[in-house]
């Protein structure tokens, strides 16, 4: 499984839809500093469920909508989509091309869709659970994740052996079963 393609829209500084491909294999993206490098990072975190807008290095929902130039107006909403090639099956999914999309809009609603049809954030989740992806997962290695790994707490290491084990989601049904 790897990921194919990211699409955006009025996200962050990319007002315009851009389209990124990606082949298996290394893949590095480099640019000056400001033109978004890290901006495109933080629309991989937040299409997977990133929920604190403080970790995407804005304050409010709406700092991640883009806010307009001198020459270009704002956007009314964001939209972020990654492609993930699911060949393989590793997400528990039939299709061969699983696309993932969340979308707000400045009045703060949100939506989340898998291959275009509408659902809630659960369900990306789930779909996601113990496959390294999610937002907390260790497909995506942060400053602070690195920390986690060698930390001194034997708690904050077991999460990611769990995800690498596969079996946070019988750990979470676990716990859901026990709230109910
Ligand atoms: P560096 O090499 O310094 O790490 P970078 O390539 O990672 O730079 P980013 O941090 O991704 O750069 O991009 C920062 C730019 O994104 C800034 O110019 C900032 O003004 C712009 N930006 C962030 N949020 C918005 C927004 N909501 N609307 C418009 N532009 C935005
Ligand atoms: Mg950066």
């Amino acid at each position: 499984m790897y990921l194919k393609k990211i699409e955006m829209q009025g996200f962050k500084s990319f007002a315009n839809k851009i389209e990124m491909n990606f082949d298996q294999g290394i893949t590095g993206i480099v640019g000056p500093n400001g033109s978004g490098k890290s901006n495109i990072s933080d629309g991989i975190r937040w299409v997977l469920g990133e929920q604190s807008i403080k970790s995407l290095r804005g304050s409010k929902t709406e700092d991640i909508i883009f806010s307009g130039t001198a020459t270009r107006k704002a956007q009314g909403m964001a939209e972020v989509s990654l492609t993930l090639d699911n060949s393989l099956k590793i997400l528990p999914i039939e299709y061969d091309e699983v696309t993932i999309t969340r979308r707000v809009y400045r009045s703060g609603e949100s939506e989340y869709y898998i291959n275009k049809s509408l659902c809630r954030l659960k369900d990306i989740r789930e779909l996601l659970m113990d496959t390294g992806i999610g937002k907390d997962g260790y497909s995506i290695i942060g400053q602070g994740k690195i920390d986690e790994i060698l930390s001194n707490k034997s708690e904050d290491r077991r999460l990611v052996f769990e995800e690498a084990a596969g079996i946070v989601k019988y750990k979470t049904r676990k716990e859901d079963s026990e709230k109910k």
